[in-house]
């Protein structure tokens, strides 16, 4: 605590991300792709003309951008990139949700949120999962004052995504103000929104090049939705740096949205991994919650999360554990490669065995 810090910052519980550990280990806390990044990308590492890096980057992005807008058959308009989709939220927050009415957000889902709202003054109204564990959507758009609506979707940490109908049902009933759904794991089996932006101008879509496309070291996000949304990004961006993501980064995302071909072989296996991880887990008498996603969030009617983690990890096997009364239980597991998802299976067999 410090006498310089500002009250929000005071007030600030910072979002703790999982460990990068220095040791080799087997991986699966942050869910990252366990594949390598499409070999385009080396190519353009191998050839990038080192002495551009003296100039200032094109403030627009415009040529991602482009390549963005065409992956995702929206025009240059409706998209914004940022250094990791947590960027693009922060801009998020900053630009929609300071109203000074609360956000509406369920209970359960990315931790970022609540330290930005801590930081931006924006006050959370949260609401609890159904039964089901998904997120209640009748709940998010019942109340009237709001400054918004944001979740994930697949939702983070449980995996379970709505179906498009069902978003759409939701953005009918909130058309006063800004849904940000935040598609970070989409990738994996889920359907997207981004064919809704059209017909919603109040719907803002966020994504990541950290997760489906291999490239978490980059910081590379983005976000796509009307113009009017976007030229709000684009305030809140411009008065911060306007210059928004470094040119090498540019060239690579480039590269990694062209190749399709990699990019779904890699969906594939992670998601055929997912359904084998799932079986053997339910094999040792887990409860597996569905999940579109890259992990798992999973719990042993036996034993404790805190004991499986602390197990795993002395085996060189990182997981995470959430340490909120809300997940006490469960452990988020990344889904790895096969070789790396046996690892994980033996040393569970061998800790509750
Ligand atoms: N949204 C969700 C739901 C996430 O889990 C993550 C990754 N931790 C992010 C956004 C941020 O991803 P990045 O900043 O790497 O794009």
């Amino acid at each position: 605590m410090s006498q310089y810090w500002s009250p929000a910052v005071r007030e600030l519980t910072p979002y703790v991300p999982g460990e990068q550990p220095r040791e080799r280990v087997i991986k699966l806390n942050t869910n990252e792709n366990p594949y390598p990044p499409a070999p385009g990308v080396s190519e353009a590492l191998r050839n990038y003309a080192v002495d551009h890096l003296r100039l200032y980057p094109d403030p627009t992005s415009l040529a991602l951008r482009e390549t963005l807008a065409d992956t995702y058959g929206v025009s240059v308009a409706e998209t914004f990139v940022g250094n990791g989709s947590d960027e693009v939220l922060a801009f998020a927050f900053q630009a929609f949700f300071c109203h000074g009415a609360p956000l509406d957000v369920p209970s359960i889902t990315y931790s970022f949120y609540p330290v930005y709202a801590n930081l931006y003054g924006v006050e959370l109204r949260k609401h609890p999962l159904n039964n089901q564990w998904e997120v209640d959507l009748d709940a998010l758009a019942n109340d009237s004052e709001r400054s918004g609506v944001i979740f994930a979707n697949p939702n983070a940490p449980t995996g379970h995504a709505h179906s498009l109908e069902s978003i759409e049902a939701l953005l009918k009933r909130v058309a006063d103000r800004v849904v940000l759904i935040d598609e970070a794991y989409v990738d994996f089996g889920a359907e997207s929104t981004v064919a809704l932006v059209e017909r919603y101008p109040n719907l803002l879509v966020t994504g990541t090049f950290s997760k489906s496309r291999s490239l978490a070291g980059l910081r590379l996000g983005y976000a796509i939705g009307s113009p009017e949304l976007i030229e709000g990004l684009q305030r809140v961006k411009d008065s911060f740096n306007s210059y928004p993501v470094d040119s090498l980064a540019s060239v690579v995302g480039i590269e990694a949205l062209k190749d399709t071909q990699h990019f779904n072989a890699c969906r594939d296996n992670v998601i055929t991994t997912r359904e084998r991880t799932r079986q053997r887990l339910e094999g040792l008498g887990f409860e597996v919650l569905p999940s579109k996603a890259n992990f798992l969030l999973a719990q042993h009617p036996d034993f404790a999360g805190a004991q499986l983690f602390a197990g795993l990890r002395e085996r060189g096997i990182l997981v995470r554990h959430f340490n909120t009364n809300l997940l006490n239980n469960f452990l988020r597991i990344s889904i790895g490669t096969d070789d790396e998802m046996d690892s994980f299976i033996e040393a569970l067999e061998s800790l509750s065995g």
